[in-house]
């Protein structure tokens, strides 16, 4: 198959929305990171995201909606702290799960009761909803269990060939994927950590947030995941990845003797220059949103310098850097060093 490439604006927005009203999928920007879009209602639609993407069949994607309107359309039951929450934080990094309508494809929601929906914060997605007439379901456009595309470039390197058409918006802004809450009970509890925060929820709903456990550690095999996603290896380069959990000064000397070919660092920006092995970077220490807008890229990094062995630094567990230690803790399959 032939993928083309085109830049966000109104030629893009008619192939896109010609392509998800056929029954087709599109590559599309969003601030959080790259998707695949295709109409949530068609299950055959749905199954072309799955089948581009490796992805296994039962984690579900998320719906994207244009409006708080539609709400009604793709979920029932809708508890008023969900409209709390999207008059708050939507059009944003907010995925809510809420009780499935009818409408949805079982293939979209993985044969769950529940969905997963978002408003996203991009225009250019906002546009093609209106246009196709559709809510779209967009899982992140990499190969399962790659790290999660945050430009064009990184998309088209996946998917080249699997899919007719990127679009190009310019660079993810959020550059982590979206905080998933879930409604289902009284008390919300947070599936998936990102830029918007537990602090951040709690303030909106005057109440406490749970974080689920998975958020940071990793499930044993006969656990029930409360997200699907939780379960899989994910974010991860090819490399063998440690996080070392301690100070810049114990992470030094815990790497001074390990340079060897084809070994890493992934440090805070400014650190590169105290260390005696080849570093990536990935944001400055103690700063959650500059640490989760270059983390992808970083990763992405780690295999284009065909990197065998990364040492990375740790960052703190709360805030939006819960966010990024609960990739990085699953990019280094759990590989957790306490120093
Ligand atoms: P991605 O599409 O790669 O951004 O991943 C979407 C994430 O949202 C995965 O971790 C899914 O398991 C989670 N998710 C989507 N829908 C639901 C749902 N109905 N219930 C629980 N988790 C969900
Ligand atoms: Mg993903």
């Amino acid at each position: 198959m032939e993928t083309k490439l085109l830049k966000a604006g109104n030629e893009a927005l008619i192939e896109a929305s010609n392509l998800i009203k056929n029954g087709d999928i599109v590559a599309v920007p969003t601030e959080t990171v790259y998707g695949i879009a295709g109409n949530a209602y068609d299950g055959e639609a749905i199954k072309k995201i799955f089948t581009a993407k490796g992805r296994p069949q039962d984690n579900p994607l998320i719906v994207h909606i244009a409006s708080i309107s539609e709400l009604d359309e793709v979920a029932v039951s809708v508890p008023d702290d969900a409209y709390t929450l999207a008059l708050k934080f939507w059009p944003g990094p907010l995925t809510m799960v809420l009780k499935k309508s009818q409408k949805v494809s079982p293939v979209t929601t993985a044969g769950l009761d529940s969905v997963g929906v978002r408003m996203p914060n991009d225009e250019f997605a906002r546009e093609l909803i209106i246009k196709s007439g559709v809510p779209f379901a967009a899982p992140s456009a990499n190969i399962s269990g790659k790290p999660s595309p945050t430009t064009a470039k990184a998309v088209y390197e996946d998917m080249v060939g699997r899919l007719p058409l990127i679009v190009d918006g310019g660079e993810s802004m959020a550059g982590v994927e979206s905080t998933v809450v879930s409604l289902l009970n009284e008390t919300p509890i947070i599936l998936r950590p990102g830029v918007i925060t537990k602090a951040d929820l709690e303030d909106a709903l005057n109440k406490k947030v749970e974080i689920s456990p998975a958020v940071i550690k990793g499930l044993k095999s006969d656990e029930k995941a409360e997200s699907p996603g939780m379960k899989y290896k994910h974010y991860a380069p090819n490399a063998n990845m440690y996080l070392l959990d301690g100070s810049f000064e114990k992470f030094k000397n815990y790497v001074k003797n390990k340079k060897c070919d084809g070994a890493y660092c992934l440090v805070f920006d400014g650190e590169e220059k105290e260390i005696d092995l080849p570093c990536i970077t990935y944001g400055k220490e103690n700063d959650g949103k500059s640490q989760a807008h270059g983390l992808f890229s970083a990763l992405r990094k780690i295999d284009e310098v065909k990197a065998k062995t990364v040492y990375a630094r740790c960052p703190k567990k709360d805030g939006i850097s819960l966010a990024v230690f609960n990739r990085l803790i699953r990019a280094s399959s759990f590989n957790l060093i306490e120093l």
